[in-house]
């Protein structure tokens, strides 16, 4: 096995992402309740984000904007500008790029950051850096991020999901050795790749919280799995019992695509044609959010 250094990385997560930028771009709704809807001329139209005020009166992402209207009468709609929305996602990242090259787009509003070679700018506090770049970030875009911070992706996708959303710092370090105290007794829908569906599985094989799983010996869980599934369930058994006990040793990769931009018309209409691989990478993750949104499940790490 190779040796590996404990990595810091970053998950940074961009609060309400496009009403949060038509809320900068519109100064006179700083204090009004905000949504973006596919189409805001019909009530049939889907919310596709809330700023934080509206989700106070009850709207969320992906109900009916009639729904939403009925909850909060007063709620600006605004139309969609999804060019501008790839355009600032871009400008994000170039920001976390003055931190470290290694910046992975994980879809429009969210960006891994593997910072364990810059860290020693900030002497090491990756809390300093994490401010650092959250300050800077609201400045130039008024879009306000939530960092978590782990050793490997996955734990830190976790502490930003469960922890810095609901910071009012927006930030939160999960260290790995806090994995049993922190991690273990969230309940399993809190995990990553588990849908309602497979909850319900664990549910079923008597396992409610994360650590159930965790603590389960691998041939163990495996077997079960077997039992419900078939035996071609190891690998996912395999992925299950990783997830729990917080493992995962996949690298920040900044990514890049080959696919032509014109495949991409065929499925969402662009505002013009793409050619740089920041910005392709923007548009096939924004697919992906929506076809996840459309599932209401969250998307699954690569
Ligand atoms: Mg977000």
């Amino acid at each position: 096995m190779k040796h590996m250094r404990e990595r810091t990385i970053f998950l940074a997560d961009c609060q309400s992402f496009y009403a949060s930028i038509e809320k900068a771009d519109h100064p006179g709704c700083k204090n009004k309740p905000v949504a973006v809807a596919g189409d805001p001329a019909r009530r049939s139209g889907i919310i596709l984000a809330a700023c934080p005020i509206a989700k106070s009166f009850g709207v969320t992402t992906a109900e009916r904007l009639g729904e939403a209207l009925r909850k909060c009468p007063e709620l600006v709609v605004m139309r969609p500008r999804m060019q501008h929305y790839i355009d600032v996602s871009l400008m994000i990242t170039d920001i976390y790029r003055e931190y470290t090259d290694l910046v992975e787009v994980f879809s429009i509003d969210e960006q891994f950051l593997d910072v364990s070679g810059s860290l020693h700018l900030f002497q090491g506090d990756p809390i300093a850096m994490a401010r650092s770049i959250q300050q800077k970030v609201l400045a130039q875009t008024g879009v306000w991020i939530r960092i978590g911070i782990s050793s490997n992706k996955m734990l830190a996708k976790l502490a930003t999901d469960i922890w810095a959303k609901k910071n009012e710092s927006g930030l939160y370090v999960l260290p790995s050795a806090n994995v049993p105290a922190a991690l273990w007794p969230q309940p399993i829908p809190k995990m990553f790749g588990v849908g309602s569906r497979m909850a319900a599985h664990f549910t079923r094989l008597g396992m409610y919280q994360i650590g159930d799983i965790a603590r389960t010996p691998l041939p163990v869980l495996k077997e079960k799995f077997r039992a419900r599934f078939g035996k071609q369930s190891d690998i996912q058994a395999e992925v299950m019992w990783r997830t729990a006990n917080g493992l995962d040793d996949s690298p920040v990769t900044p990514r890049t695509f080959d696919a032509a931009p014109k495949s991409v018309s065929h499925m969402m209409t662009l505002p013009r044609d793409y050619a740089e691989p920041g910005e392709i990478d923007t548009i096939f993750l924004g697919i992906n959010i929506k076809i996840c949104v459309h599932k209401a499940k969250k998307p699954l790490i690569a």
